[in-house]
């Protein structure tokens, strides 16, 4: 037996499951339109939900910076990789979600697990909604805090879980705003209520929601706010807002910030672009969900299971993960892009294709894909 064995036995056992991933490169295209394997297809599976990924007015600020500072950082935000740009950034970002301070780590993966690695520790608890990003479990295994899981957006067990963990020293309760895989929203109002009452921290993973649905907490002051650069702001990077002495202790605490390198300062430019944009103009954030109406509308009738949707992210349950492989192949023939969502990324037995709407589809690209999917026969309409 080789040393290395064993990974070609993992290989063999992930691709038994129909649970083998692999990389399919874009070619051309940076819009609704994208070329994979010399082929035109719809993208119905990005995360660049405003188009701002490809936007002028982002490309020319990014080129402006690229120009000054060059690509790279050249080292860790607190060594010499800090410039004007990365604080112009955090300061609008403290803008936008109206808090005295912000910081920026280079992806949102790394927020979640420098800001949960910070806050706590052996002796406190970690409170997740079931279905909450891989990042924040990965953020809560890292702190080793005890880690304490809730039923989807289960608030009568939320508040159970809070009863029965009152020993602990500090908690944190943790949930996506707009669950990834879902595209369902957390009771806001009442996460907040009940992290009140039982004196815990409330940290929301507003990752899908930036720039697409406002949040409406009217009192902060438990709240702690992450989101993701990458995903409507169209370029890379994670942020926290919050007060200022929250952002100063992840300065001096959170080991995703201190010990990789900072953003390319082209890219922190990108972000400031993209904000301002938001800032300034509704116009994209009205078309986004324009389509999103637009597609709902149309997709009802095929009776699919949409795991109740309420956004942009609109999964349609297949249940099987070789099956959701199939049908997203299929589509793929027929030039639509929609990848198969598996486990571990979802629940077992829970594949599923998760479609997402932005601004840039156009209505006859949702009536083409309306038109596929009304011919895929066989899929479990739960
Ligand atoms: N949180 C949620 C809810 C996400 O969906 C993602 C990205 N898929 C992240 C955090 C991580 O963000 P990033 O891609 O910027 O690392």
């Amino acid at each position: 037996m080789g040393i290395f064995d064993f990974i070609k036995e993992e290989l063999d056992e992930i691709r038994s499951q129909g649970l083998f991933r692999a990389l399919n490169p874009i070619e051309e295209g940076r819009g609704a339109k994208v070329k994979i394997k010399g082929r035109t297809l719809i993208n119905f599976c990005s995360n660049n939900y405003l188009g701002l990924a490809g936007d002028p007015r982002v490309i020319r600020k990014t080129k402006e910076i690229l120009k000054k500072y060059g690509v790279g950082s050249g080292a860790s935000r607190l060594v010499s990789g800090n410039y004007d740009v990365h604080e112009e950034l955090e300061a609008k970002i403290s803008e936008y979600e109206r808090t005295p301070a912000s910081i920026v780590f280079p992806t949102g993966y790394m927020a979640n697990l420098g800001t949960m690695q910070a806050l706590v520790g052996p002796g406190d608890a970690v409170i997740i909604d079931r279905l909450n990003h891989a990042s924040i479990i990965d953020g809560a295994r890292l702190s080793r805090a005890k880690l304490l899981v809730y039923p989807h957006k289960d608030m009568q067990q939320l508040e159970k879980t809070l009863q029965g963990s009152e020993s602990f020293k500090k908690r944190l309760i943790v949930t996506d705003y707009i669950f990834s895989m879902d595209g369902d929203i957390a009771p806001i109002d009442k996460l907040i209520e009940l992290a009140k009452k039982y004196k815990a921290m409330l940290m929301l993973d507003t990752a899908h929601s930036t720039g697409i649905l406002d949040l409406k907490v009217k009192d902060m002051s438990n709240v702690i706010i992450m989101g993701t650069l990458s995903k409507s702001i169209g370029s890379l990077g994670g942020f926290v807002s919050g007060s200022q002495n929250l952002i100063d202790l992840l300065r001096n605490k959170a080991r995703s910030f201190i010990y990789t390198t900072a953003l390319p300062p082209a890219i922190a430019a990108a972000s400031i672009a993209s904000f301002d944009i938001i800032s300034r103009d509704c116009s994209l954030k009205e078309k986004l969900w324009d389509n999103v109406n637009y597609l709902k509308k149309k997709i009802k009738p095929l009776n699919f299971d949409l795991l109740g949707s309420e956004t942009q992210i609109v999964p349609f349950m297949i249940g099987d993960a070789r099956r959701a492989v199939e049908i997203s192949n299929s589509l793929f023939s027929s030039g639509i892009f929609l990848s198969a969502i598996r486990p571990p990324t979802v629940p077992k037995g829970t594949s599923r294709l998760r479609l997402t709407v932005t601004a840039m589809h156009a209505k006859s690209d949702i009536d083409y894909l309306i038109s596929k999917l009304s011919r895929i026969k066989g899929v479990n309409r739960g």
